[in-house]
Protein backbone atom coordinates (compact mmCIF):
# COMPACT_ATOMS: atom_id res chain seq x y z
CA UNK A 1 0.00 0.00 0.00
CA UNK A 2 1.20 3.64 -0.74
CA UNK A 3 0.26 6.27 0.82
CA UNK A 4 0.81 9.72 -1.01
CA UNK A 5 0.89 12.95 1.28
CA UNK A 6 -0.19 16.37 0.51
CA UNK A 7 2.36 18.81 -0.51
CA UNK A 8 3.75 20.33 2.47
CA UNK A 9 3.24 18.07 4.90
CA UNK A 10 5.06 18.63 7.94
CA UNK A 11 7.81 16.03 9.40
CA UNK A 12 6.18 15.83 12.95
CA UNK A 13 3.00 14.71 10.72
CA UNK A 14 4.40 12.06 8.50
CA UNK A 15 6.81 10.67 11.91
CA UNK A 16 3.37 10.70 14.18
CA UNK A 17 1.46 9.05 11.05
CA UNK A 18 3.78 6.34 10.62
CA UNK A 19 4.65 5.22 14.09
CA UNK A 20 0.40 5.07 14.65
CA UNK A 21 0.38 2.50 11.55
CA UNK A 22 3.60 0.55 12.44
CA UNK A 23 2.41 -0.19 16.53
CA UNK A 24 -1.98 -0.45 15.24
CA UNK A 25 -1.17 -3.01 12.10
CA UNK A 26 2.22 -4.49 12.65
CA UNK A 27 3.36 -2.73 9.24
CA UNK A 28 6.71 -1.84 8.20
CA UNK A 29 6.22 2.01 7.02
CA UNK A 30 8.92 3.64 4.65
CA UNK A 31 8.58 7.27 3.90
CA UNK A 32 10.36 8.30 0.31
CA UNK A 33 10.94 12.09 0.67
CA UNK A 34 10.26 13.65 -3.09
CA UNK A 35 10.92 17.14 -3.53
CA UNK A 36 7.36 18.25 -2.91
CA UNK A 37 5.54 15.53 -2.27
CA UNK A 38 6.37 12.48 0.49
CA UNK A 39 5.42 9.17 0.22
CA UNK A 40 4.71 6.03 2.44
CA UNK A 41 5.42 2.68 1.58
CA UNK A 42 3.88 0.24 3.30
CA UNK A 43 5.23 -3.43 3.89
CA UNK A 44 3.50 -6.48 5.40
CA UNK A 45 -0.04 -7.39 5.78
CA UNK A 46 -1.82 -4.22 4.82
CA UNK A 47 -5.34 -6.31 4.55
CA UNK A 48 -6.43 -4.60 8.05
CA UNK A 49 -5.94 -1.49 7.39
CA UNK A 50 -8.51 0.36 6.69
CA UNK A 51 -8.23 3.21 3.67
CA UNK A 52 -11.45 5.05 4.30
CA UNK A 53 -10.32 5.89 7.93
CA UNK A 54 -7.14 7.27 6.40
CA UNK A 55 -8.34 9.27 4.24
CA UNK A 56 -10.18 11.35 7.41
CA UNK A 57 -6.52 12.62 7.86
CA UNK A 58 -6.74 16.03 6.06
CA UNK A 59 -2.85 15.28 5.06
CA UNK A 60 -3.84 12.15 3.07
CA UNK A 61 -3.82 12.88 -0.48
CA UNK A 62 -4.64 9.32 -2.18
CA UNK A 63 -3.97 6.03 -1.47
CA UNK A 64 -3.07 3.36 -3.76
CA UNK A 65 -2.76 -0.95 -3.43
CA UNK A 66 0.00 -2.55 -4.56
CA UNK A 67 -0.93 -5.94 -6.11
CA UNK A 68 2.24 -7.07 -6.70
CA UNK A 69 4.90 -9.03 -4.02
CA UNK A 70 7.41 -6.16 -4.56
CA UNK A 71 7.06 -3.12 -2.70
CA UNK A 72 10.06 -1.54 -2.33
CA UNK A 73 11.20 -2.46 -5.99
CA UNK A 74 7.96 -1.12 -7.18
CA UNK A 75 7.82 1.79 -9.70
CA UNK A 76 4.47 2.15 -7.87
CA UNK A 77 6.76 3.24 -4.93
CA UNK A 78 9.19 5.55 -6.60
CA UNK A 79 7.50 6.63 -9.86
CA UNK A 80 10.95 8.56 -10.72
CA UNK A 81 14.17 6.58 -12.01
CA UNK A 82 16.76 5.61 -9.44
CA UNK A 83 19.81 6.36 -10.01
CA UNK A 84 22.71 4.22 -8.27
CA UNK A 85 25.44 6.31 -7.84
CA UNK A 86 28.74 3.58 -8.07
CA UNK A 87 31.03 6.17 -7.83
CA UNK A 88 32.00 10.31 -7.93
CA UNK A 89 31.32 10.81 -11.73
CA UNK A 90 29.97 7.39 -12.21
CA UNK A 91 25.76 7.05 -11.73
CA UNK A 92 23.81 3.92 -13.26
CA UNK A 93 20.26 4.88 -14.33
CA UNK A 94 20.68 8.57 -15.76
CA UNK A 95 21.74 9.79 -19.11
CA UNK A 96 25.09 7.88 -19.45
CA UNK A 97 24.69 4.53 -20.18
CA UNK A 98 27.44 3.29 -17.87
CA UNK A 99 29.78 0.69 -19.31
CA UNK A 100 31.32 -2.01 -16.97
CA UNK A 101 33.93 -3.64 -18.67
CA UNK A 102 36.60 -5.99 -17.58
CA UNK A 103 38.04 -10.05 -17.81
CA UNK A 104 36.48 -12.48 -16.64
CA UNK A 105 38.47 -13.48 -13.72
CA UNK A 106 41.63 -11.51 -12.34
CA UNK A 107 44.33 -13.49 -13.56
CA UNK A 108 47.52 -11.48 -12.68
CA UNK A 109 48.45 -7.88 -11.61
CA UNK A 110 49.91 -7.35 -15.49
CA UNK A 111 46.53 -8.50 -16.77
CA UNK A 112 44.22 -6.66 -14.86
CA UNK A 113 46.21 -3.37 -15.24
CA UNK A 114 46.69 -3.67 -18.87
CA UNK A 115 42.74 -4.65 -19.19
CA UNK A 116 41.32 -1.69 -16.85
CA UNK A 117 43.48 1.01 -18.39
CA UNK A 118 42.51 -0.40 -21.96
CA UNK A 119 38.94 0.06 -20.99
CA UNK A 120 39.27 3.57 -19.64
CA UNK A 121 40.71 4.33 -22.75
CA UNK A 122 37.41 3.29 -24.97
CA UNK A 123 34.84 4.77 -22.63
CA UNK A 124 34.65 2.20 -20.14
CA UNK A 125 33.65 3.91 -16.14
CA UNK A 126 33.69 0.63 -14.20
CA UNK A 127 35.85 -2.40 -13.82
CA UNK A 128 34.58 -5.80 -14.07
CA UNK A 129 36.61 -8.99 -12.74
CA UNK A 130 35.83 -11.71 -10.89
CA UNK A 131 38.03 -12.68 -7.29
CA UNK A 132 35.82 -15.36 -6.61
CA UNK A 133 34.90 -17.46 -9.63
CA UNK A 134 31.74 -19.46 -9.34
CA UNK A 135 32.62 -22.33 -11.92
CA UNK A 136 30.26 -25.60 -12.88
CA UNK A 137 33.17 -27.37 -12.69
CA UNK A 138 35.37 -27.90 -8.86
CA UNK A 139 38.60 -28.78 -11.78
CA UNK A 140 37.94 -25.03 -13.42
CA UNK A 141 39.62 -22.23 -12.12
CA UNK A 142 37.82 -21.28 -8.74
CA UNK A 143 39.97 -17.23 -9.00
CA UNK A 144 42.65 -15.64 -7.42
CA UNK A 145 40.18 -14.89 -3.93
CA UNK A 146 41.38 -12.41 -1.69
CA UNK A 147 44.79 -11.43 -3.74
CA UNK A 148 42.18 -10.97 -6.91
CA UNK A 149 40.22 -8.52 -4.98
CA UNK A 150 43.72 -7.00 -4.03
CA UNK A 151 44.94 -6.63 -7.82
CA UNK A 152 41.23 -5.15 -8.37
CA UNK A 153 42.05 -2.83 -5.79
CA UNK A 154 45.65 -1.79 -7.20
CA UNK A 155 43.93 -1.41 -11.18
CA UNK A 156 41.62 0.56 -9.08
CA UNK A 157 44.09 2.86 -7.84
CA UNK A 158 46.36 2.90 -10.77
CA UNK A 159 43.34 4.19 -12.79
CA UNK A 160 40.70 5.30 -11.14
CA UNK A 161 38.08 3.09 -12.30
CA UNK A 162 35.66 2.04 -9.54
CA UNK A 163 35.22 -1.72 -9.22
CA UNK A 164 32.35 -4.25 -9.50
CA UNK A 165 33.28 -7.85 -8.27
CA UNK A 166 31.41 -10.88 -7.66
CA UNK A 167 31.07 -11.91 -3.59
CA UNK A 168 29.79 -15.56 -3.22
CA UNK A 169 30.06 -15.35 0.63
CA UNK A 170 28.62 -13.18 3.31
CA UNK A 171 31.69 -14.36 5.14
CA UNK A 172 33.65 -11.94 2.74
CA UNK A 173 31.73 -8.26 3.05
CA UNK A 174 34.19 -6.98 5.43
CA UNK A 175 36.79 -7.80 3.02
CA UNK A 176 34.40 -6.82 -0.34
CA UNK A 177 33.53 -3.50 1.68
CA UNK A 178 37.29 -1.68 1.92
CA UNK A 179 37.91 -3.42 -1.82
CA UNK A 180 35.17 -2.59 -4.36
CA UNK A 181 32.86 0.09 -5.15
CA UNK A 182 30.09 -1.95 -6.16
CA UNK A 183 29.07 -6.09 -5.42
CA UNK A 184 27.78 -8.32 -8.17
CA UNK A 185 25.58 -11.18 -6.96
CA UNK A 186 26.10 -13.95 -9.77
CA UNK A 187 23.18 -15.45 -11.45
CA UNK A 188 23.77 -18.67 -9.25
CA UNK A 189 23.51 -16.99 -6.16
CA UNK A 190 20.09 -14.89 -7.03
CA UNK A 191 18.30 -16.26 -4.52
CA UNK A 192 20.76 -16.94 -2.19
CA UNK A 193 18.67 -15.19 0.37
CA UNK A 194 20.75 -15.42 3.23
CA UNK A 195 23.92 -13.53 0.77
CA UNK A 196 20.79 -10.51 -0.04
CA UNK A 197 19.95 -10.48 3.45
CA UNK A 198 23.52 -9.58 4.57
CA UNK A 199 24.11 -7.12 1.90
CA UNK A 200 20.93 -5.37 2.13
CA UNK A 201 22.85 -4.34 5.96
CA UNK A 202 25.24 -2.73 3.87
CA UNK A 203 24.99 0.16 1.77
CA UNK A 204 27.22 0.00 -1.16
CA UNK A 205 25.73 -0.39 -4.19
CA UNK A 206 24.74 -3.99 -5.56
CA UNK A 207 24.62 -5.48 -9.02
CA UNK A 208 22.11 -7.88 -8.88
CA UNK A 209 21.83 -10.41 -11.84
CA UNK A 210 18.77 -12.47 -12.61
CA UNK A 211 19.23 -16.34 -12.26
CA UNK A 212 19.31 -18.01 -15.79
CA UNK A 213 15.86 -19.95 -14.51
CA UNK A 214 13.78 -17.44 -12.64
CA UNK A 215 11.08 -15.18 -13.55
CA UNK A 216 11.42 -11.73 -13.57
CA UNK A 217 8.94 -11.52 -10.45
CA UNK A 218 11.32 -13.47 -8.82
CA UNK A 219 13.95 -11.52 -9.68
CA UNK A 220 12.35 -8.44 -8.38
CA UNK A 221 11.46 -10.20 -5.34
CA UNK A 222 15.45 -10.86 -4.33
CA UNK A 223 15.84 -6.94 -4.91
CA UNK A 224 13.16 -6.61 -2.52
CA UNK A 225 15.41 -8.61 -0.04
CA UNK A 226 18.54 -6.14 -0.54
CA UNK A 227 15.72 -3.52 0.14
CA UNK A 228 13.97 -4.61 2.95
CA UNK A 229 17.36 -4.66 4.47
CA UNK A 230 17.81 -1.07 4.13
CA UNK A 231 19.73 -0.93 0.59
CA UNK A 232 18.18 0.69 -1.87
CA UNK A 233 21.32 0.98 -3.98
CA UNK A 234 20.30 -2.00 -6.05
CA UNK A 235 21.17 -2.33 -9.76
CA UNK A 236 19.46 -5.51 -12.15
CA UNK A 237 20.92 -7.19 -14.62
CA UNK A 238 20.00 -9.12 -17.03
CA UNK A 239 22.42 -11.86 -18.35
CA UNK A 240 20.21 -14.58 -20.61
CA UNK A 241 17.83 -16.98 -19.30
CA UNK A 242 18.03 -20.64 -20.19
CA UNK A 243 15.46 -21.95 -22.95
CA UNK A 244 15.53 -24.96 -24.84
CA UNK A 245 17.77 -23.11 -27.65
CA UNK A 246 21.49 -24.25 -27.51
CA UNK A 247 22.88 -22.42 -30.20
CA UNK A 248 23.71 -19.61 -27.74
CA UNK A 249 25.01 -19.81 -23.90
CA UNK A 250 21.29 -18.50 -22.78
CA UNK A 251 19.00 -16.71 -24.56
CA UNK A 252 19.25 -12.57 -23.59
CA UNK A 253 15.59 -12.17 -22.57
CA UNK A 254 15.83 -8.67 -24.00
CA UNK A 255 11.73 -7.87 -23.47
CA UNK A 256 12.84 -7.91 -19.70
CA UNK A 257 14.24 -4.76 -20.17
CA UNK A 258 11.16 -2.87 -20.84
CA UNK A 259 9.24 -5.32 -18.27
CA UNK A 260 11.46 -4.15 -15.65
CA UNK A 261 11.52 -0.14 -16.56
CA UNK A 262 8.12 -0.28 -16.13
CA UNK A 263 7.59 -2.55 -13.22
CA UNK A 264 10.50 -1.06 -11.06
CA UNK A 265 12.37 2.41 -10.76
CA UNK A 266 15.63 0.51 -10.12
CA UNK A 267 18.16 1.03 -13.33
CA UNK A 268 18.68 -2.13 -15.55
CA UNK A 269 22.08 -3.52 -16.83
CA UNK A 270 22.35 -5.64 -19.46
CA UNK A 271 25.52 -8.29 -19.74
CA UNK A 272 25.61 -9.65 -23.83
CA UNK A 273 28.79 -11.61 -23.03
CA UNK A 274 27.03 -14.11 -20.60
CA UNK A 275 23.86 -14.35 -22.47
CA UNK A 276 25.61 -15.07 -26.50
CA UNK A 277 28.68 -16.86 -24.87
CA UNK A 278 30.71 -16.31 -28.01
CA UNK A 279 32.61 -12.74 -29.14
CA UNK A 280 30.93 -11.89 -31.83
CA UNK A 281 27.47 -11.66 -30.39
CA UNK A 282 28.66 -9.31 -28.07
CA UNK A 283 28.00 -6.26 -30.00
CA UNK A 284 24.92 -7.03 -31.68
CA UNK A 285 23.48 -7.80 -28.25
CA UNK A 286 24.79 -5.00 -26.63
CA UNK A 287 23.10 -2.59 -29.37
CA UNK A 288 20.22 -4.22 -29.00
CA UNK A 289 20.21 -3.69 -25.21
CA UNK A 290 21.02 0.37 -25.65
CA UNK A 291 18.19 0.38 -28.26
CA UNK A 292 15.36 -1.43 -25.47
CA UNK A 293 16.15 1.21 -23.16
CA UNK A 294 19.45 -0.79 -20.96
CA UNK A 295 20.78 1.93 -18.17
CA UNK A 296 24.18 0.14 -18.81
CA UNK A 297 26.12 -2.88 -19.95
CA UNK A 298 28.95 -5.51 -18.49
CA UNK A 299 31.09 -6.62 -21.41
CA UNK A 300 33.71 -9.31 -20.65
CA UNK A 301 37.21 -7.93 -22.37
CA UNK A 302 40.34 -9.69 -21.93
CA UNK A 303 43.91 -8.98 -23.35
CA UNK A 304 44.46 -12.64 -24.61
CA UNK A 305 41.33 -13.95 -24.98
CA UNK A 306 42.90 -17.47 -26.30
CA UNK A 307 44.83 -18.18 -22.96
CA UNK A 308 41.86 -16.67 -20.83
CA UNK A 309 41.12 -18.56 -17.72
CA UNK A 310 37.50 -18.25 -18.30
CA UNK A 311 35.31 -17.33 -20.69
CA UNK A 312 37.54 -16.29 -23.46
CA UNK A 313 35.25 -17.60 -26.24
CA UNK A 314 32.94 -14.75 -25.46
CA UNK A 315 35.22 -12.05 -23.83
CA UNK A 316 36.30 -9.02 -26.49
CA UNK A 317 39.95 -8.23 -27.46
CA UNK A 318 40.68 -4.76 -27.03
CA UNK A 319 40.02 -3.85 -30.49
CA UNK A 320 36.66 -5.27 -30.90
CA UNK A 321 35.58 -3.45 -27.20
CA UNK A 322 37.02 -0.31 -28.96
CA UNK A 323 34.73 -0.97 -32.31
CA UNK A 324 31.38 -1.81 -30.04
CA UNK A 325 32.38 0.86 -28.02
CA UNK A 326 32.21 2.80 -31.35
CA UNK A 327 29.01 1.43 -32.71
CA UNK A 328 27.44 1.83 -29.67
CA UNK A 329 27.37 5.43 -29.80
CA UNK A 330 25.20 6.22 -32.46
CA UNK A 331 22.48 4.22 -30.63
CA UNK A 332 22.82 5.58 -27.50
CA UNK A 333 21.92 9.16 -28.78
CA UNK A 334 18.73 8.21 -31.21
CA UNK A 335 17.93 6.93 -27.61
CA UNK A 336 18.38 10.55 -26.09
CA UNK A 337 21.97 9.32 -23.68
CA UNK A 338 25.10 9.35 -24.30
CA UNK A 339 27.62 6.25 -23.56
C1 LIG B 1 30.41 -13.22 -14.37
O1 LIG B 1 29.97 -12.07 -14.44
O2 LIG B 1 31.61 -13.52 -14.57
C2 LIG B 1 29.47 -14.34 -14.12
C3 LIG B 1 29.87 -15.49 -13.60
O3 LIG B 1 28.22 -14.04 -14.49
P1 LIG B 1 26.83 -14.83 -14.24
O4 LIG B 1 26.64 -14.85 -12.75
O5 LIG B 1 25.85 -13.95 -14.96
O6 LIG B 1 26.97 -16.19 -14.85
MN1 LIG C 1 32.42 -14.72 -17.07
Amino acid sequence: MIIVMKNGTTEEHITKLSNWLSERFNVQVNPIYGTGTTVLALVGDTGAVDKDALLLDKYVERITKVQEPFKLANRKMHPQDTIVKIADGVEVGGKKIVVMAGPCSVESREQIIDVAKNVKKNGATVLRGGAWKPRSSPYSFQGLKAEGLDLLHEAHKETGLPVVTEITNPAHIELFMEKCDCFQVGARNMQNFELLKELGQTDKPVLLKRGFANTIEEFLMSAEYLMAGGNKNVILCERGIRTYETYTRNTLDISAVPVLKRMSHLPVVVDPSHAGGIYWMVEPLARAAVAAGADGLMIEVHNDPAHALSDGAQSLTYESFEETMNSLRSIANAMGREI
